[in-house]
């Protein structure tokens, strides 16, 4: 397979397309990239002022699928995925503790990072920080300034929704809804109750704020992930993902600033959303006790029995988490992890059932099911060994959790760097001493276009 680290040395199977339910369209969708030679996907990331739950757990994990997916069937795929480090719930956070804003979201994205390796997610190519890219966000908001979408108001720069005859379109949310769905707070400075926020003025109490055409303040929300998927992707990319809590106004609004300020009529190809998790049937919410942070689930689970649970639900459904839930997915692995602890000769097999399930519209109910009758085939008869150590491999199932400390990962990011710029600097031999510097710490290697990404060989 070109480029790709998961299955090396497999060929692309060409005649395998992708189909991508799109909920711009409301219909599943062969994906076809802009540019096959770079597959583009941004997804919205965590908000970092707090370990993540769950329900975001199933986000990473969903797309880290798709990414794997993307991976085999296209030479190169360029995945961005944000870090939302600018929010007022971190400023709520930072004062509620008594520390500061940087401390706070430094600490909850290394606990992120924690996590997420520990589900097995592949690290993505660029995860972009909202507090680096504050430049490219007052460059978003003075664009709609200019094309007369948006307004200043009482130190705000507001987005101005009636002026958007699309508005509504990735939704389906009419006006009326908007006005009702939204349950806008009438601000004194809006022109129109849903004219959402794109710059907010410094309050009194902000330990932290920038400065702007338009006075000193922070962006919103919204715009950030407009601002961070034109850097890395461009004007026009092919999936933006994300939880399905996010459809609107999160991502109603990010397409409507992306269309408005760089004259797109499509800035993303397919949308794609997960569904959301229950707890026992029971939507999770601080208000009934019941949010089930990642971190905890891990001190009882392994990392494949989460990610195997997570899995079991098509992601486009609600996935209920249960006692019952875990207890078949730790059989499962169970069973997976018995032949993973079987001789294998490293020879590579996909199972084309799992990938033909994965192919269409990520069926990984499906794929694990299979998973789990190769490996009970494959405890009588050898020969279906390969098949379950590629396909667990591939859909990210394998016995030991691969956890790395922030330590290791900052020794291990500095090496990355240091070779980064002796390559720059034509240094090869430098260049290729750290590289095996990096594997002899089991640190697998990809250079491309972005600079070079790495990950704990599995
Ligand atoms: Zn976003």
């Amino acid at each position: 397979m070109r480029g790709n680290t998961v299955f090396p040395g497999l060929l692309v199977m060409s005649s395998i397309s992708l189909s991508l339910y799109n909920r711009f369209t409301q219909k599943k969708e062969v994906f076809s990239p802009n540019n096959p030679d770079r597959v583009t996907m941004y997804v919205c990331g965590p908000t970092v002022y707090g370990p993540i739950h769950m329900g975001n757990g199933r986000s990473v994990v969903v797309f880290d699928v798709l990414f794997r997916v993307l991976r085999y069937l296209f030479s190169k795929v360029t995945y961005v995925r944000n870090i939302t480090d600018v929010d007022d719930k971190i400023n709520a956070q930072a004062k509620m503790l008594e520390i500061s804003i940087s401390d706070l979201t430094k600490q909850t994205t290394a606990q992120f990072h924690q996590d997420i390796e520990a589900l097995h997610v592949l690290p993505v190519t660029v995860e972009p920080k909202a507090t680096q890219h504050i430049p490219h966000m007052i460059a978003v908001i003075q664009a709609l300034l200019d094309k007369g979408m948006a307004y200043i108001s009482q130190g705000h720069v507001l987005f101005d929704v009636l002026k958007d005859s699309c508005y509504g379109a990735l939704s389906g949310a009419h006006a009326e809804e908007i006005l009702a769905g939204a349950r806008v707070e009438i601000a004194p400075y809006k022109r129109n109750p849903q004219d959402f926020v794109l710059w907010k003025p410094v309050a009194e109490d902000d330990q932290e704020f920038w400065s702007s055409p338009w006075g000193d303040g922070r962006p919103g929300w919204h715009t950030e992930c407009a601002a961070m998927s034109r850097e890395y992707l461009g004007v026009s990319f092919d999936i933006h993902g994300g939880g399905a809590d996010l459809l609107f106004p999160h991502h109603e609004n990010e397409n409507a600033q992306s269309r408005n300020a760089w004259g797109v009529s499509c800035p993303v190809k397919h949308w794609v959303h997960n569904g959301m998790l229950m707890i026992d049937g029971q939507k999770m919410s601080k208000s009934l006790g019941n949010v089930l942070l990642l971190k905890d689930a891990l001190t009882q689970y392994s990392g494949s029995v989460i990610r195997w649970a997570l899995l079991s639900s098509h992601y486009r459904h609600t996935l209920d988490w249960s006692a019952s839930l875990l207890h078949q997915a730790t059989q499962c692995v169970e069973s997976v992890n018995r032949v993973l602890e079987l001789p294998w000769d490293g020879k590579l097999c996909v199972d084309a059932d799992i990938l033909a399930y994965l192919c269409d519209d990520l069926n990984t109910p499906g794929a694990l099911n299979s998973l789990h009758l190769l490996a009970k085939r494959a405890l009588h008869d050898p020969d279906w060994v390969p098949a379950v150590h590629t396909c667990a491999q591939f859909l990210g199932i394998h016995g030991a959790s691969i956890c790395l400390t922030q330590e290791a990962r900052d020794k291990i990011e500095k090496l990355v760097k240091e070779r980064e710029y002796a390559r720059g600097e034509k240094n090869f031999q430098y260049a290729d001493e750290l590289r095996k510097e990096l594997e002899n710490l089991g640190i697998v290697l990809e250079d491309n276009a972005q600079g070079t990404i790495w990950h704990k060989r599995v």
